[in-house]
């Protein structure tokens, strides 16, 4: 028995050609392909499955940190990169990185928090690429604040910029990512404070947790066509964003102490992780998150 879902889909260009089967399999109504044929189309040589040369992919927060890393990452297996930051000079020097690898690379001002801008914003980023088949959203603020003091204003940024800007930039992925084919994937980057509580860190825990919500729910939604959903939760990188942390007397030492890898991470090495769920090498990981953490959370605290 199939049932229609005609309505599956409110974003415009968006509607879904395909039939629901009780039971939940999918078929595609236009091309006859199924969640089945889509996975395995997926896989080629081994490095085509690492890199999936030539198709593009968007990373916010690409001006600094961990966002950087990754769209270098991406561009060292040759796969284009849309660079979107609020810091202009910092998303050009990272598509100048890019580019010095031999990839199309082009660097936008977006503040991922305005959610008027994003559908024209990705539209102009799958064009500048000539296709769109990957997403990280990196972009993110701490909005530290213990819960007694907590700040409406610090509170809406912190989610409007680390949780809802991936759910609204999902949103219109849709039509770049049907274009790209089968094999396109989405990385959210949540933290290890998505898992856990911080007592210093209400807002940024709220965002988060709703990351590893939105990864799942996108995750679902997202099979119905091909792709691929994914979050990844690192513990403490060395990057701008932990700078008044380490200002505070102990607490890089007292970190690295409780680690069992007895350090923090690299950005580099929170971007491999993503480069890999965002690769063929993936193809059958859709709803997890990746935690990348040197063990800190395996950890007890008796
Ligand atoms: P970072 O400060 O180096 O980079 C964040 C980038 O996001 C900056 O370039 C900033 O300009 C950009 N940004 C901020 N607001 C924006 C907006 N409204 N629109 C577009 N861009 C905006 O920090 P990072 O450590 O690289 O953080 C990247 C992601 O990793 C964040 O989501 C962060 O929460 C997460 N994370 C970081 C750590 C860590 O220890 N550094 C740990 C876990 C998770």
């Amino acid at each position: 028995m199939q049932i229609s879902r005609p309505d599956a889909s409110p974003t415009p260009g968006c509607a879904p050609d395909r039939t629901l089967e009780t039971g939940g399999r999918v078929v595609w109504e236009t091309s006859g392909m199924t969640n089945a044929d889509a996975a395995v189309s997926d896989i080629g040589p081994t490095s085509d499955r690492l890199g999936m040369p030539g198709t593009g992919v968007l990373v916010t927060g690409g001006g600094s940190g961990i966002g950087r890393a990754t769209a270098v990452a991406l561009a060292e297996v040759g796969r284009p990169v849309a660079v979107w930051d609020i810091d202009g000079a910092g998303a050009e020097e990272t598509a100048s990185m890019c580019r010095a690898l031999g990839v199309i690379a082009h660097a936008a001002v977006v503040d991922v928090s305005d959610s008027s801008i994003i559908e024209e914003a990705v539209t102009a980023a799958a064009e500048s690429l000539g296709s769109l088949g990957g997403f990280v959203h990196a972009a993110g603020i701490s909005g530290a604040g213990v819960v007694d003091d907590l700040d409406e204003e610090v509170w809406d940024a912190t989610l409007n910029i680390n949780l809802r800007a991936a759910a609204i930039i999902c949103r219109y992925l849709l039509v770049p990512f049907r274009a790209a084919g089968p094999g396109s994937a989405v990385v959210l980057i949540s933290s290890i404070e998505g898992l856990f509580g911080s007592v210093m860190l209400t807002a940024y825990c709220a965002s988060k947790g709703g990351v590893l919500g939105v990864m799942r729910s996108l995750a679902q939604r997202y099979a119905i066509e091909g792709f691929r959903v994914n979050a990844v939760c690192p513990g403490a990188v060395a990057t701008p964003m932990l700078e008044p942390a380490f200002a505070l007397p102990g607490f890089r030492e007292q970190l690295e102490e409780r680690t069992p890898l007895q350090r923090i991470s690299t950005p580099d090495e929170i971007a491999r992780p993503i480069r890999f769920l965002l690769s063929g090498e993936a193809s059958f990981i859709t709803g997890a998150h990746l935690t990348v953490d040197g063990g800190l959370t395996a950890v007890t605290a008796i």
